[in-house]
């Protein structure tokens, strides 16, 4: 992307908070990917179905944006587009900066500004600014997350309920 472009696109991020897909669509080449598959089966009288369940997060690291989506459906191909639209409805500019004490960088850049704590459901994850070229230490779907959208050195600690992969992404999301 040119300066120009990025800087339509920031723009176009942060003065609307209801945005267009269309509009998205241009201005931001989106990374779109899905990290958790669950097949939730029915029961009916006459038959077996499964629904698919995804969870699909979409970013770009130039930009430093990202969004989760869920999406639901029998097919796995129709899932996976409503979790990809909403995915993109639901984009996030993260603050990029550096908050570690540790760093003597001059392009407060490649973390975040300060430590956050967040909580969903019964998951509590904190995300704790490194020093440069710390790398990203978090589980491999919130390496996933955070790398899709430009962030390089973070370490994420989380307490309680782990499994729940979904909470953790939406923790990340909410707490950046
Ligand atoms: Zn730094």
């Amino acid at each position: 992307m040119t300066g120009e472009e990025l800087q339509k696109a920031t723009t176009y991020l942060r003065e609307n908070v209801i945005r267009k897909r269309q509009i998205i669509d241009e201005l931001i080449p989106l990374t779109s990917e899905v990290v958790r598959v669950s097949r939730i089966h029915k029961r009916t009288k006459s038959k077996k179905l499964i629904r698919y369940q995804l969870v699909v997060i979409s970013g770009n690291q130039e930009v430093g944006v990202f969004g989760i989506g869920v999406g639901k459906n029998i097919e796995y191909r129709l899932a996976v587009k409503e979790g990809i639209n909403k995915s993109k409805k639901n984009l996030k500019l993260i603050t990029k900066g550096c908050g570690s004490r540790d760093c003597f960088c001059t392009t407060k850049k490649h973390s975040i500004p300060a430590r956050k704590t967040h909580k969903v459901g019964s998951t509590v994850v904190e995300l704790i600014p490194g020093p440069l070229k710390l790398g990203l230490r978090a589980s491999p779907a919130g390496k996933k997350l955070l790398g899709l959208g430009g962030i390089e050195d973070l370490m994420v600690v989380s307490r309680g309920n782990k499994n729940n992969k979904f909470n953790m992404h939406k923790s990340i999301y909410e707490d950046i």
